[in-house]
């Protein structure tokens, strides 16, 4: 049998295991590279060919891809790059190729459409009010936005890695949130111009990754994702299994099978994140792939033996997913800790990742900023200093591990003075690297 190929959209080369799982599925994949990243000489074993597309001209993408297929073609199209979730579904409904669909795929990576999916699904959603268009003033006297109880969340409807997402506390403080969220997405976010306003759900958060097949979902790991309370939304850390309150494991399962009826997703990867209030989940969101880059296999790996991403690979090309009896023995829990900004300015340098390294439970450390760059202060996101992917053989090791790690690493900045590095708005930002998303 012929090796089957995927077209694999925006990944960084830097991040191995969604290739390593084609490898493993016996994949061969042509490869569409970030424009922001420089592809290394060697690349990983799995990709057969380079294939570039300007996403920005959707329509000509679309054109390039047709016509590549016509010469030979292909068997499946995946990304694990939210935003082009929506261009990779509509290339796979054009070329015949497995998929979720274009509707689906637009109401998975559209915080509006997915709230009023759920919503009418009779979903657990905080409420919430669109501010659509680049001009939309949140009026305080609009009847859905009266309706909110503070502190809300503002944040656009296409962002992701929490970028311009931030934590309001009285409604006379809104419209000075709306336009910082505003700059911000203009200048990290083309394109992102329409808001979402929601009440801020005051509980633990946890992330979800789970696997559909013929319309069956099912909820691999449910990690704890700490509980952030704002004003910005940094990564701190994620830890499965998690520890629930009783009933909530079951609770949370239902919501993520409903998420998926109500948004028509009855294939592939999700990654979903969620808020505990009680126990009572509220779906944050639902990301229509494997999640983090690929950190979310990594998690699901390490607790429960599950080959997320080789599956999502094999489903992608229309191929079935592995039994569950035929997966190999797990570590027991899976930890993922970011590392996290602790200031602004000029980095001199990451200290203790050497350490890190050496440490039996590390299974990757990835760097992803280095001295010499700048973490510019929030509300701007600059992305992370590294992260660390771990094996243990319960949760509580997972947390005294990361305990270990606040005391080792650090990041020391040559500029102290955050102002120096504060972003002009309505500026062109300088070009840099887009932040990589870590779940
Ligand atoms: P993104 O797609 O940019 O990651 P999210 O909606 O997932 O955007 O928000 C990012 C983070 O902000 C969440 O992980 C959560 O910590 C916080 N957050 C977002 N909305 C809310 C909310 N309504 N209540 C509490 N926290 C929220």
């Amino acid at each position: 049998m012929n090796r089957p190929a995927i077209v694999l959209v925006h990944q960084r080369v830097s991040l191995p295991w969604i290739f390593d799982a084609a490898d493993r599925a016996g994949i061969g994949v042509v490869l569409v590279p970030r424009p922001d990243e420089a592809l290394p000489g060697e690349l990983p074993g799995a990709v057969t060919e380079v294939l570039r597309l300007d996403l920005s001209d959707p329509a000509a993408a679309l054109e390039r891809l047709r016509s590549r297929h016509r010469e030979r073609p292909f068997d499946g199209i995946a990304t694990l790059y939210d935003p082009a979730v929506p261009f990779v579904a509509e290339a796979a409904e054009a070329l015949g190729l497995p998929g979720i669909g274009a509707s689906a795929a637009r109401a998975a990576q559209d915080k509006r459409l997915m709230r009023e999916r759920f919503a009418a699904a009779g979903m657990n959603v905080p409420r919430f009010a669109r501010l659509d268009g680049p001009d939309a003033a949140p009026d305080p006297t609009a009847p859905d936005l009266t309706e909110l109880r503070f502190p809300v969340v503002v944040k656009p409807a296409h962002g992701f890695s929490s970028i311009g997402v931030v934590r309001v506390d009285a409604p006379e403080d809104l419209p000075a949130a709306v336009e910082a969220v505003r700059a911000v997405c203009r200048a990290k976010i083309p394109g992102a111009v329409d808001l979402v306003v929601e009440e801020y759900l005051d509980g633990p958060e946890y992330a979800v990754e789970s696997l559909a097949y013929r319309g069956r979902v099912e909820v691999l790991t449910i990690g704890y994702k700490g509980q952030p309370k704002g004003p910005y939304f940094e990564e701190t850390v994620y830890r499965a299994p998690a520890p629930l309150p009783s009933g909530a494991a079951a609770a949370i399962e239902r919501e993520v099978a409903a998420a998926h009826a109500a948004l028509g997703i009855a294939e592939g990867p999700a990654h979903t994140e969620l808020r505990l209030q009680g126990d009572r989940p509220y779906l944050l969101e639902l990301g229509a792939r494997v999640g983090g880059s690929g950190v979310s296999h990594c998690i699901a790996y390490g607790a429960t033996g599950a080959d997320l991403a080789a599956d999502a690979l094999r489903i992608a090309v229309g191929r079935e997913p592995e039994a569950p009896e035929c997966r190999k023995p797990a570590a027991g829990a899976a930890a993922n800790y970011i590392v996290p900004c602790g200031g602004a300015g000029r980095i001199r340098a990451v200290r203790g990742l050497e350490r890190v390294r050496a440490l039996p439970e590390t299974d990757h450390v990835v760097q992803m900023l280095h001295p010499g760059d700048v973490v510019k202060p929030y509300p701007d996101f600059s992305g992370y200093p590294a992260f660390v992917i771990s094996t243990h053989p319960d949760t509580a090791a997972a947390e005294r591990y990361h305990r270990l790690l606040d005391d080792l690493i650090s990041v020391e900045y040559e500029v102290e003075d955050e102002a120096e590095y504060k972003v002009e708005y309505g500026a062109e930002d300088e070009a840099e690297h887009e932040p990589e998303a870590t779940s």
